[in-house]
């Protein structure tokens, strides 16, 4: 009765909870998880970037909130301002260097 394989691959944490993904669809090739969120918190900055395309966004707003899906967010507003013809860098949110 109740034997055990020894299978330690089952990992308790795998409930990593919502927000804690990151991973997400590339808003460029739309490929499934292949955008990787980075959080630098001791730069305050944070970058995405998609295997499959290897197009990339930094984020200069990160703070010990921000969460990788903020920062995908982010991305995805970029590019909608982008597509509305809007230059981004009116927004003025942080200076750009
Ligand atoms: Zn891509």
């Amino acid at each position: 009765m109740g034997r055990r394989k020894s299978k330690r691959a089952e990992i308790k944490t795998k409930k990593a909870g919502p927000g804690l993904e990151t991973q997400f669809s590339c808003p460029f090739c739309n490929h499934e998880r292949a955008v990787q969120v980075k959080i630098d918190l001791q730069h305050s900055t944070a970058q995405a970037k998609c295997n499959s395309c290897t197009e990339s966004f930094s984020s200069t707003q990160v703070n010990y909130l921000t969460q990788p899906v903020d920062v995908f967010h982010e991305w995805i507003d970029a590019c909608e301002a982008a597509n509305a013809g809007k230059s981004i860098n009116t927004k003025s949110m942080h200076p750009q260097l």
